[in-house]
Formats: structure tokens, C-alpha cells, sequence
């Protein structure tokens, strides 16, 4: 009685000092808001549990990023270890340390065609920021000055940075600031559930494949730098990309000397069964992957950018003298980082994670799938390890979701926390990313919390 008594108090405690003292990402700075904070205290496996000792299974996978799971010894002692042989030493100029060369290493072979030049940075965020860096200073070290503006799509997410957050193109994270609109054009979303209504399915792909090319000729390609994609738009909401919108989106884009950015912070390093895969599922071949999260199971922050060698070649091959990018943080390769990914990468392939993912991922999505029956649902998309439902209060086709549809989404939340499983809601969407190592009995666990959630709900809307 008295432990539970300390407990409850204790979490009551840390509650009123995080409202008081932590604006969150993402955080209201309202007065008036309901939302009490959520403390995760402690976690094991795919589970978390928070400070009032609620277990909850982790249907978000921390942020996408907890790839291996809660509570990996190796990976944590990989990190004591090398914060007591040596935590840190600046990375710049011509100074390194031994787990960044040796992550840079494997990264290139782990990376797909010619991409074997490493640049980490701290975030995925500023890896986007750093990978846009780099465009601008091929251009300008090339001779092709004029080539600056940046091809973007609505529903992207590419980060924090007042850069990433211009490229990004949800549309209600762009009220009350002043975005770099000159810098970045925004294509349609590929989002085929939300397709303008006089447009048939089958002719949605030739679509979007207009506008890229009908933007391209009116910005003008000497005035394009390149065009960033996530491979499926994530944070916008699984958006996966028409049949052949990958492929001939490259081929435009090459045809006209626009560079490819594919934002990898998501779909590698296991999400979809593959280190990276832009070029296993969508046949592309990216002059830039960018990689973050799962690259060190979210143990600790790093991101990196990773290089054609080609672009590389032509810079060292033009009249600069010393060409240097001046690009890069203090904590650009942390030893502790690079060498929990490099620990990371070991036990991937080791437990053949990706080969888990890629039988368990179909099951996911089929047994999701089953969801589809409940009116209140209105589709269903993802690939392996990386889904979402959407709701909708009504059949009526509408651009953009309703506040009937998110009001939906939001109590189906609402019930899955008390049902014991956290989802990621956005607008009227639950986005699921779990754990890599989650096996089909918590994959069973999550369908039947869900199953409940829903029919709650429609109890509640009648
Ligand atoms: N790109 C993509 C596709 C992302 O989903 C995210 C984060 N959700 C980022 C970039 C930014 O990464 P970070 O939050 O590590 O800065």
C-alpha cells in the first residue's frame, strides 16, 4: 500500500514539474490543454512501461527508430565501453576516431551503386540539411551556380531544421512561420487514398509524373538542384507511391542533371527488410541516401549522409585548389554513436533481422488487413514493418481529412492506451512502426487491442 502510494505521487510529481519545466517537440503552449504527459520510466523488448507502472507494447517503435528493441545489453555495454576507452574527440578537419572509420566503412558497403563517401551528422534532421548542403556546393564547385531550388513533395517530412521544416510539407506544421518558399517547389503528395476525385487510380502515377516534368519545365531545370524523396512518405502518413513513380521520377530527374536525395531515415536499416531500400524495393538509384534512427536502433543520436563517388570525383576534378566542405557538428561521428551502430549492424545481421522482417512483415500487413471489414476504416497501407490505418466518419471523398475523421482516430488512441498497446496518432490516422523484433503472437496482441479500439469506438458513435 505504502509503495503504491510513493509511486503514484512520485509520477504526480514528475508530471507537474514536466508541464511546468519541458516544452516538448511538438509541445502545446497552451493553458488550457488536456494532455497529461506520459513518462516512460522503463522498457524490455517491445514493451515500455511508465511512471504510474503501466505496460504498454510499443506499436510505434519508440519514434520508427527502436529497431532492435528495449533493454539490448550488448548494445548498451558496446556503449560503456567506449565511453570509458574514449567518449569523444572533435571530428573536424583531419581528425577521426575508430568506430566513425569503421562504421564509414561498412555503411559503404552496406549502401547500395557507388554511394561510399560517409558525412555523419547528429539527427536525421541535420543530415537532410547536410545533404541539401551538399547539392548547393556540387553546383556552385561544378560551374552550375544557378542550380539551387529544391524539389520537395506535400506530406514529406524531412526534419526540424528551419531548412528541413521548409522542405517538409505537412501542411499544419507550417502555421506561424516563415518558410524558405523560394528555395523549395512542393509536388503533389503520391498519395493515391486522397487523389484528386476525377483522377482514376490507373492514371495516377501518369499524373504526378506531369506535374514533376510540367514544374521542372517552368522552374527550369538550370534553376533545380535536386528532388529529396522518402521512398514512402512516413510522419506524412505511409503514403507508398504509385507503381513506376520511383522509377520514372529518376529517370526525369536525371534526364535533366536534377540530383536524387533519398531520404532513408525511416525505410532503412530493417523497416522494410533491407539495409536500405531505395534501390531492393523501388529500383532506384540515389545520388544521396540519408540514414538516421534505426542506424543505431535509437540507442543513441546519429545520422549520416552517404555519397556518390561520382560526385565526389567531379568536384575534386574542377578548378577548385582545396575543396572543403565546410559542413559538420561537434558531435559529427560520436565515438559512442558510431560504435553502438556498428554494434547494431553486427547483431542485425547476426539475428538475419532483415530476413525476419521480410517473412514476418507480409503477416503484419495481411493480419492488418483484416481490419478492413469495420466501416469506420478506411484504408489500410504500409510495407513490412511499416503501416497505418485510416479512418474516415463517412464514404464522402474529401482532399484532406474531416475533424469527424480525426476525432475517430483520436478515440481509437485514446482506447488502445488503455487497452495496453501505443499508437502513433496523426490526423486521422494510427501509424504503427514496431520493433523489429517483435514476433506474430504480439503481432496477434496488437491486432486484437486494435480490433477492440475500433469496436469501442463505433459503440461510442452510435
Ligand atoms: N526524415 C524523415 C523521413 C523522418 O521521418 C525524420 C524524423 N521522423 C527526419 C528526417 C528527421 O529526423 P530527426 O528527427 O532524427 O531529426
Amino acid at each position: 500500500m505504502n509503495e503504491v502510494f510513493d509511486i503514484s505521487n512520485e509520477s504526480k510529481e514528475l508530471k507537474r514539474n514536466d508541464q511546468a519545466y519541458l516544452l516538448h517537440p511538438w509541445g502545446s503552449l497552451s493553458e488550457n490543454t488536456n494532455d497529461e504527459p506520459m513518462i516512460i520510466e522503463s522498457a524490455n523488448g517491445v514493451y515500455v512501461t511508465d511512471s504510474d507502472r503501466n505496460q504498454y507494447l510499443d506499436a510505434i517503435g519508440g519514434m520508427w527508430c527502436m529497431t532492435l528493441g528495449y533493454g539490448n545489453e550488448d548494445l548498451a555495454l558496446t556503449m560503456q565501453e567506449q565511453a570509458v576507452r574514449m567518449p569523444y574527440y572533435t571530428p573536424f578537419g583531419s581528425m577521426s576516431n575508430i568506430p566513425a572509420v569503421q562504421l564509414a566503412k561498412k555503411l559503404a558497403a552496406l549502401a547500395p551503386g557507388d554511394l561510399n563517401i560517409v558525412h555523419y551528422t547528429n539527427s536525421g534532421s541535420t543530415a537532410v540539411d547536410s545533404a541539401i548542403r551538399f547539392c548547393h556546393y556540387y553546383f556552385n564547385a561544378t560551374g552550375k551556380e544557378s542550380k539551387k531550388i529544391i524539389l520537395s513533395r506535400k506530406d514529406a517530412y524531412h526534419g526540424s531544421t528551419y531548412l528541413g521544416a521548409s522542405l517538409s510539407g505537412k501542411a499544419w506544421d507550417r502555421t506561424c512561420f516563415q518558410y524558405m518558399d523560394t528555395l523549395v517547389h512542393h509536388l503533389s503528395s503520391p498519395h493515391s487514398y486522397r487523389r484528386p476525385p476525377h483522377i482514376a487510380e490507373e492514371n495516377f502515377c501518369n499524373y504526378l509524373l506531369n506535374e514533376m516534368e510540367e514544374a521542372i519545365q517552368q522552374l527550369g531545370a538550370d534553376n533545380i538542384a535536386c528532388f529529396i524523396a522518402e521512398p514512402i512518405l512516413a510522419s506524412g502518413g505511409v503514403i507508398v507511391p504509385p507503381n513506376g513513380y520511383h522509377q520514372r521520377a529518376q529517370e526525369l530527374m536525371k534526364r535533366h542533371n536534377i540530383l536524387f536525395v533519398s531520404d532513408e531515415v525511416v525505410t532503412g536499416f530493417g523497416r522494410l527488410g533491407h539495409f536500405f531500400s531505395s534501390n531492393i524495393h523501388f529500383g532506384l538509384d540515389p545520388d544521396i541516401i540519408i540514414t538516421a534512427k534505426g542506424l543505431t536502433s535509437g540507442y543513441a543520436p546519429l545520422g549520416a549522409i552517404i555519397l556518390s563517388e561520382h560526385l565526389a570525383r567531379e568536384i575534386k576534378e574542377t578548378h577548385l585548389k582545396n575543396p572543403v566542405f565546410t559542413n559538420g557538428y561537434t558531435y559529427s561521428g560520436h565515438p559512442i554513436a558510431c560504435a553502438v551502430a556498428l554494434k547494431n549492424i553486427e547483431l542485425m545481421e547476426k539475428m538475419a533481422l532483415c530476413e525476419h522482417v521480410r517473412s514476418i512483415g507480409p503477416y503484419f500487413i495481411e493480419r492488418l488487413q483484416e481490419l478492413e471489414k469495420y466501416p469506420i476504416v478506411g484504408d489500410i497501407r504500409g510495407h513490412h514493418l511499416m503501416a497505418c490505418i485510416e479512418f474516415r466518419a463517412s464514404n464522402a471523398y474529401s482532399p484532406i481529412p474531416t475533424l469527424e475523421d480525426i476525432a475517430i482516430a483520436q478515440a481509437v488512441d485514446t482506447h488502445c492506451q488503455r487497452l495496453g498497446l501505443l499508437v502513433r496518432p496523426y490526423e486521422s490516422l494510427c501509424i504503427l512502426s514496431p520493433p523489429l523484433i517483435i514476433n506474430e503472437q504480439q503481432i496477434d496482441s496488437m491486432i486484437n487491442i486494435l480490433q477492440n479500439a475500433i469496436e469501442e469506438t463505433m459503440k461510442e458513435m452510435d
